[in-house]
């Protein structure tokens, strides 16, 4: 997980902060230090640290916060608040015209991650605002790049426009921005082509497309897994085309993390979004605020809860509160709705993003493969669908035939029995109570 070092780091040091009742210069200096080192370590730009320490310093010197009740956490508080805003500060969101086309330019180094988020791009726009995206082909030089692209396109059912690698760029853009038209395609993103190394007669080229797709969003993609080389490479799109925006991508592997935390004060350009996996459901809205209670140990929750409702389906949630309320709600559904858990991703993932996960120990050596939750659909699976709505009229027999069937022994069924008539019972209090509460499952 990203930024796994730097917040070991800076949790041991703010803890040790936090437990003082008194918080002298001196110890605020000590701890500036560890900090520092911390940064530099996760190979955060030098300049962007020494700005940071200072300002850190500077505040949490202040009399109001040396002689208040809880320096400590004062002192936390403010390192909370400048590690969000050398992110960002707030969210920032990618820009759509008002009038359609929206045109998305994305451009980065080959390798970086453009072509799979151009597609992460348009199926994120698409499930958001209801966009109607084209992914146009404007890479014909990486030989395998149009195929890619087009590849992604079917895996995520957008249109992609494509006129071989035999015209030139500037053309396929002029063409797709006609054809979007034409198809009343509202959304156009551009895949570029990337190189190894910035060189000119690629600028030039992005300048040229620049020039005829006016777009609203240049988005650059940059690999966090590079460090301060990202920086560098920001650093220049920047200053040749003027980006507006950056995605960050590869945060789910092991990176320091110095990119995220540079960038932004390097160039002045907002993070927008982060990679977080390979699938095309892996683009997460970049919110420093979040990122920085993240790297802190203090949780995101706000996060898990977004996750959770991308992936809920209205009408079928309206369908479940339906069931909850007259009482219908059998195992067939508890099945579909372990089915939306298990969307969410791996459960170790989700339980790291809970405020204090960093404190339990041996947590990231515990597997929670979601095996459980295999376990428990399998029992449900070997049962008939007269089963699922009358769980009360499994009797021994029938239990014997279901533990043969999903290979669970005979406790694990009665204890899924026993659980699910509890839950029930739970959810009548609730439905029936005054302070309704939507779904038991907190929105999954
Ligand atoms: P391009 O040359 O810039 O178009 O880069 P690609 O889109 O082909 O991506 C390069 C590699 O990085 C591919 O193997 C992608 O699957 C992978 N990749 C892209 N974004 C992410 C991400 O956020 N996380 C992970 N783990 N892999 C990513």
């Amino acid at each position: 997980m990203a930024f796994e070092g730097l917040g070991e780091r800076l949790q041991a040091t703010m803890d040790r902060i936090k437990s003082k009742g008194k918080v002298t210069e001196s110890d605020v200096k000590v701890m500036m230090r560890e900090v520092r080192l911390a940064l530099l370590e996760a190979d955060v730009n030098f300049k962007v640290v020494k700005q940071f320490i200072n300002q850190v310093k500077e505040r949490a010197l202040g009399s109001d916060v040396m002689q208040s009740l809880t320096p400590g956490q004062q002192v936390i508080k403010i390192v909370k608040e400048e590690l969000t805003d050398l992110m960002g500060g707030d969210n920032q969101k990618i820009n759509l015209a008002n009038k359609p086309p929206t045109v998305i330019m994305m451009v980065g180094l080959q390798g970086a991650g453009k072509t799979t988020t151009a597609g992460k791009l348009a199926l994120h726009l698409r499930k958001k605002f209801n966009k109607k995206p084209l992914l146009v082909a404007g890479d014909i030089y990486r030989p395998a790049a149009i195929d890619q692209l087009e590849t992604v396109g079917k895996q995520i059912d957008i249109p992609v426009f494509n006129m071989g690698d035999q015209v030139k760029p500037q053309e396929i853009v002029t063409k797709a921005m006609s054809h979007a038209k034409e198809q009343h395609l509202d959304t156009v993103i551009i895949d570029t082509a990337g190189r190894l190394h910035i060189d000119e007669h690629l600028m030039n080229e992005l300048k040229e497309i620049k020039d005829i797709a006016e777009p609203d969003e240049i988005m650059l993609v940059v690999d966090s897994m590079t460090g301060q080389d990202a920086v560098n490479v920001a650093e220049t799109f920047n200053e040749l085309l003027d980006i507006t925006g950056v995605t960050l991508t590869k945060l789910d592997g092991d990176t320091r993390g110095g990119a995220a935390l540079s960038i932004r004060s390097v160039t002045e350009k907002p993070i927008k979004f982060i990679g977080m996996s390979e699938k095309m459901d892996g683009l997460e809205a970049f919110h420093p605020d979040r990122m920085a209670q993240r790297i802190l140990g203090m949780g995101d929750v706000l996060s898990i809860i977004e996750k959770a409702q991308t992936n809920v389906d209205e009408e079928e949630q309206k369908k479940l509160e339906q069931k909850l309320k007259d009482q219908s709600f059998t195992l067939d559904d508890f099945l579909e709705q372990m089915d939306q858990v298990k969307t969410l991703g791996p459960l170790d993932e989700l339980l790291k993003m809970m405020p204090g996960a960093n404190k339990i120990k041996g947590l990231d050596k515990m597997s929670f493969s979601g095996k459980e939750i295999d376990h428990v659909q399998a029992i449900i699976r070997s049962m008939t669908l007269y089963e699922r709505e009358h769980p009360e009229k499994l009797n021994a027999s029938r239990k014997k035939r279901i533990s043969k069937g999903s290979g669970r022994s005979l406790q694990e069924i009665n204890r899924l029995l026993k659980q699910f008539n509890d839950m029930k019972k739970m959810m009548k209090q609730m439905t029936s109570g005054k302070g309704k509460k939507k779904n038991p499952f907190g929105n999954m």
